[in-house]
């Protein structure tokens, strides 16, 4: 008799594929994690190992995917997320948004799974609406360097609504707005690890542009309590998880500068290409269909994940070159 429920979770070893994995065996999943590595990082998951009812397989899902046995549940979380990683693996970040769930959703129709994908408030691109609701469509350059994976994700959506419609899949849709937390890279680049690395290392905080761009934080646990009852509901609609508590990255380089108490001042860069100028969410429809809201303010989940840095070896701290250091 078959005593778990089994999910297969994608980009398992990196930041929100981790804390997924811990969430379902909280509670009581057998969890199939599967990454290539490539942005993840197997500390994330290295608790796991011992249980047996871990299993994880590493592996690139832009290439046929092979997982034995039933799958109840699939959660597609494998993807480059940050600007840095996507400009500097751009055609991976392509192939997994499209090869990969071509292979994912195939998987899924095979196995009879449910499957939720994880899309980002990216589709929205530079938004001209604020805050954004689910239905506005967004306001994309498909040729800039943001299109790589902008683009990418618009895809996933659509080939997922098309399984979804066609075939009868039951699929899911989740648009995660900026989140941070433990376990995220010190070095991927985002303003949040960024900022906290360099008044760690004592250096000046690099804002871009001037600083009036918004973006609104959400906490790792909100976002993925937000997701698991999105699975489990019947809305298969994208839904818009994250924190609509927005703030100018001035203000935030504010807050970083008085949390960690270093004495460096912030510079001005110049703004990155397309770097979208305001973003917040409307979280109208995961009010009133998941019945969730955030629940961690910035100001508690930013002193966790300050001391979850401090807490990274002297040289990971030090380590501030936007290189890959886990396959190298
Ligand atoms: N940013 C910044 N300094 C940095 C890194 C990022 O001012 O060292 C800005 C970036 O230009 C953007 C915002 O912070 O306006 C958030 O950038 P991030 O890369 O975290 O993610 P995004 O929300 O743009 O995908």
């Amino acid at each position: 008799m078959k005593s778990r429920k089994r999910v297969l979770i994608t980009g398992a070893a990196g930041f929100l594929g981790s804390h997924l994995c811990d969430r379902f065996i909280k509670e009581g999943f057998h969890v199939i994690g599967m990454d290539n590595l490539i942005t993840g990082d197997l500390r994330n998951i290295e608790h796991l190992f011992p249980l047996e009812n871990f299993e994880f397989y590493n592996h690139d899902v832009s290439k046929f995917v092979y997982v034995a046995g039933d799958l109840d549940y699939i959660l597609h979380f494998a993807s480059p997320a940050s600007p840095i990683d996507y400009l500097r693996i751009p055609i991976q970040t392509l192939k997994v948004g499209s090869l990969g769930i071509h292979n994912l959703l195939g998987l899924a129709r095979s196995k009879k799974s449910r499957i939720l994908i994880a899309s980002t408030s990216e589709v929205y691109g530079d938004p001209t609406v604020n805050p954004q609701p689910e239905e506005y469509w967004g306001n994309v350059n498909p040729v800039g360097p943001r299109g790589v994976y902008d683009e990418a994700k618009r895809f996933q959506e659509a080939m997922t609504m098309a399984y979804h419609t066609f075939h009868g899949l039951e699929t899911r849709i989740v648009r995660i707005f900026n989140t941070y937390g433990p376990r995220m890279r010190l070095n991927d680049g985002r303003v949040l690890p960024a900022f906290i690395g360099q008044a760690l290392r004592g250096e000046d905080l690099t804002v871009f542009g001037d600083g009036s761009q918004t973006r609104s934080f959400c906490y790792v646990d909100d976002l993925v309590e937000g997701i698991y009852r999105l699975l489990f509901s019947d809305y298969s609609l994208p839904v818009n998880i994250g924190n609509p508590d927005e703030i100018t990255i001035r203000e935030f380089g504010e807050e970083i500068i008085k949390l960690t108490g270093t004495k460096q001042k912030m510079v001005y860069k110049d703004l990155p290409t397309d770097d979208p100028k305001q973003r917040r969410p409307d979280i109208t429809k995961a009010r009133t269909i998941l019945g969730w809201e955030p629940k961690v303010n910035r100001a508690e989940g930013l002193k966790i994940t300050c001391e979850y840095f401090k807490s990274l070896p002297e040289k990971e701290i030090k380590h501030k070159d936007f290189t890959y250091y886990n396959n190298k």
